[in-house]
């Protein structure tokens, strides 16, 4: 099973990634937990992506696309994926595709998690008050700062993501304002399954 998961920052797409991990056994590829890696492993990617990531702007093509072609040719990843967070511009998107022509892959399903963006913030919030509750370490974008940054770059460069595949009849739309079960309902729906 090879799937992309979309949607705006605070849509549920880890949530719902971590339950398709268990269900398929397969790998979810996260691009934002890879960089995030990278930043606490302080190696030159990380040290790149950093600062753009802190402030909530997307990092470059050509570093994700690299992250992605690398991870992708793991062994694990043979029998299946969750992209998470990758493609985020076009310009990922049509790197994707050309890397699975090469690699003889093919998608089973682009599905993206619709959500009322007023009700976004405040996901982000509550998992920043949850991680703080737990002792963790919240993440340095989840402040309503970075989050606009985060949002805007959504609107400007992702959303078009959207439209490029629904443009190509292969996306399938799920409500992502449900409560989580019912969303994961609706996503076995979409698979089939
Ligand atoms: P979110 O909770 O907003 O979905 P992620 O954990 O997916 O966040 O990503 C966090 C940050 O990592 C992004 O704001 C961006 O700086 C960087 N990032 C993650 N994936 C990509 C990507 N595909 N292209 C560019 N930047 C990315």
């Amino acid at each position: 099973m090879k799937l992309i998961l979309l949607g705006p920052p605070g849509a549920g797409k880890g949530t719902q990634a971590q339950r398709l991990v268990d269900k398929f056994q397969i790998p979810q590829l996260s691009t934002g937990d890879m960089l995030r890696a990278a930043v606490k492993a302080g190696t030159p990617t990380g040290m790149r992506a950093k600062s753009v990531m802190d402030a909530g702007g997307l990092v470059s093509d050509e570093l994700v696309v690299g992250i992605i072609a690398d991870r992708i040719a793991e062994p694990d990843a043979k029998r299946g994926f969750i992209l998470d967070g990758f493609p985020r511009t076009v310009g990922q998107a049509e790197a994707l595709d050309a890397l699975l022509a090469r690699t003889d892959m093919r998608l089973d399903a682009i599905i993206e998690l619709k959500v009322d963006e007023k009700a976004l913030l405040g996901r982000i919030e509550k998992r920043a008050a949850e991680t703080m509750a737990a002792g963790g370490t919240v993440r340095a974008d989840d402040n309503p700062e970075a989050f606009k940054v985060r949002l805007d770059a959504y609107r400007t460069q992702t959303a078009p993501v959207s439209a490029y595949y629904a443009g190509r009849g292969t996306l399938k739309t799920v409500d992502g304002m449900m409560g989580i079960d019912d969303v994961t309902k609706a996503i076995d729906g979409v698979l089939g399954v």
